[in-house]
């Protein structure tokens, strides 16, 4: 699996062909798509491992060093393992330092990779796959790659992409605004109270007019006077603070539910907050209601890639060999998918 056969890239020739014919073969229409990630353990081990304060990769001889060890160093700059994070992991595994140990997967923690997929939900067709470390930006990250190449690869540019809250920051929502993808993507609200009163989600933000307007119909602004002399007004720097007024607050017969300690009802402005709110309001539609029900599918692929393919475990080490047996187990997805879709013509039965 290694050397001259890997840079071939072979494998992914190979699992690119299988999209290539999905398409040819009318499953895929590249409207749809959903992306969601699935943690796969690495091979490799606590025991073999070093705490963080002791861990310095550049006590690493990489002459003499492991293939995976290699990797590790030449993946240390790159925004899907390495520089995805500042953070350094708790522990890191001698054979496999580019695994992330990991206690995402709700159990006991152990070293893994991201499995990352790009599905067109029409009928469940892979058509990318991604390895990455195992931290939420390194995987909105791929997510990210994955849209970028099929546009390039297949020239698909999808009217939706499909997700769960993981990808629902308000950068990774603007980016999708941004290149016409409607994000079907339940908004990360960090604002959100748990005293009952209404928070940021519950008041509506109106790009136009440049204001937030509240359940009960008021506006709130930013500035209320216009300066003739611009040099007199508000810079408009910084954190962008919107109020309501305050007279219209007092009389207000939901202060209670809304700014019951304060004489009106201030709301920051967060970062993309056109887009959050294109997220909020695709999320009130019934194309939502079916696009959470679509997202099974690439769960169901998961599901089916762990316990038919067995692969539950990594066999290969290092972020070469982690893609190498995704694309592979990809590849063997999609072919089912065609063979289930399109079956051997049965010979006739002869007397
Ligand atoms: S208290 Fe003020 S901001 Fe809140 S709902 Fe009433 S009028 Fe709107």
């Amino acid at each position: 699996m290694h050397g001259r056969f890997r840079e071939s890239d072979l494998l992914r020739h190979l699992f690119e062909t299988t999209v290539a014919r999905c398409i040819a073969d009318g499953l895929v229409s590249g409207q749809r798509f959903a992306a969601d990630v699935s943690l796969i353990e690495a091979d490799a081990n606590k025991q073999n491992s070093t705490p963080r304060k002791d861990w310095d990769p550049g006590a690493i001889d990489s002459d003499g060093a492991p293939r995976a060890v290699r990797e590790y160093l030449e993946v240390l700059d790159d925004a899907a393992f390495g520089a995805a994070t500042t953070v350094k992991p708790k522990f890191t595994s001698h054979s496999d330092p580019t695994s992330q140990w990991t206690a995402a997967g709700k159990g006991p923690a152990f070293f893994a990779y991201s499995d990352n997929y790009l599905i067109d939900t029409d009928h469940g067709v892979i058509v990318d796959v991604e390895a990455s470390r195992s931290i939420l930006s390194a995987e909105v990250g791929a997510s990210r790659t994955m849209l970028n190449r099929v546009k390039r690869r297949f020239d698909l540019r999808p009217e939706r992409l499909i997700a769960d809250t993981a990808y629902g920051s308000g950068k990774n929502l603007g980016w999708l605004v941004k290149r016409g993808i409607n994000p079907h993507i339940p908004v990360i609200d960090k604002a959100g109270r748990t005293d009952g009163t209404w928070s940021r989600a519950d008041f509506e933000w109106d790009a136009r007019n440049n204001q937030y307007i509240c359940p009960e119909g008021e506006a709130l602004k930013q500035f209320r006077r216009n300066y003739s002399d611009p040099n007199r007004g508000p810079t408009g720097k910084g954190v962008a603070k919107y109020q309501a007024l305050k007279h219209t607050c007092q009389a207000c017969p939901s202060k209670m539910k809304c700014c019951p300690n304060a004489d009106a009802r201030k709301i920051t402005l967060e970062e993309h907050e056109d887009a959050r709110q294109v997220a909020r309001d695709i999320a009130k539609t019934r194309q939502y209601d079916i696009s959470m029900k679509l997202r099974k599918k690439v769960e169901m692929l998961f599901a089916h890639l762990k316990r038919i393919l067995g692969l539950g475990r990594l066999r290969l080490r290092g972020p070469c060999g982690a893609n190498d047996e995704f694309l592979l187990a990809a590849t063997a997805q999609n072919l089912r998918k065609l063979a289930k879709t399109f079956p051997a013509p049965q010979k006739p039965k002869t007397a």
